[in-house]
């Protein structure tokens, strides 16, 4: 069955598709049906992750995936949040930049030493825009901010969030250990599992 992904990340894609295609899902990125992003203009990550695959959903009559993430501190009461991406951008034109993402963050945390984060992810699925049951699947993923950058793989964030257990950063981990671990692993198993069961 076809699914329109409410997203243009090829990463993401291949990583959805490797999972839902065994289970006979085609999956389309949004663009290559001609729909273009929408805003995301809610302070959750489910409301915005909902709004994307309604929004892809009423615009190609398809099935839809979206999901939506970001790092959440405890410290600044969840913040970043959806604003993960765009957290060092002062005016819309700005270019989004993981670089100054991680000097933002480390500024404002300073020298405190409550240095909790976790990432979050939220992959929603509707079987057309105005389903009234989607299916919301929910991913987290717990770690502390280092005072400085480690590690070369992932993106965004990954340099800075630290998993004690493993002493190593998320940027540190292979793409498979992190799949395993990351929120946004747990929350694609999630969905798979409902996606399975679901009468
Ligand atoms: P989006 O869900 O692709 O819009 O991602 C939101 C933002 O959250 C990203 O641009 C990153 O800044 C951050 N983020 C989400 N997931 C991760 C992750 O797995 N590693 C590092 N940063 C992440």
């Amino acid at each position: 069955m076809k699914l329109v992904l409410a997203s243009n990340n090829t990463k993401k894609l291949k990583e959805l598709g490797e999972i839902l295609t065994p289970l006979g899902w085609e999956l389309i990125p949004q663009a290559q049906l001609g729909v273009p992003e929408t805003d995301e203009p809610h302070c959750t990550f489910v409301e915005n992750a909902l709004e994307k695959a309604r929004h892809a959903s009423r615009l190609t009559g398809l099935p839809a995936l979206a999901d939506d993430s970001g790092l959440c501190v405890e410290a600044f009461g969840g913040a970043p949040g959806v604003q993960s991406a765009r957290y060092a951008q002062t005016t819309a034109d700005d270019p989004k930049s993981d670089a100054r993402n991680n000097a933002k963050l480390l500024a404002e945390l300073g020298e405190r030493t409550d240095r909790r984060a976790h990432f979050v992810a939220v992959i929603v699925f509707v079987r057309h825009a105005d389903d009234p049951q989607p299916i919301i699947a929910e991913g987290e993923w717990h770690g502390e901010i280092l005072a400085a950058e480690r590690g070369m793989d992932g993106f965004g964030y990954d340099p800075l969030f630290y998993i004690r257990e493993l002493d190593q950063t998320s940027a540190e981990l292979s793409a498979e250990e992190k799949n395993r671990r990351s929120h946004r692993g747990q929350a694609l198993a999630r969905l798979v599992e409902r996606l399975q069961t679901r009468r």
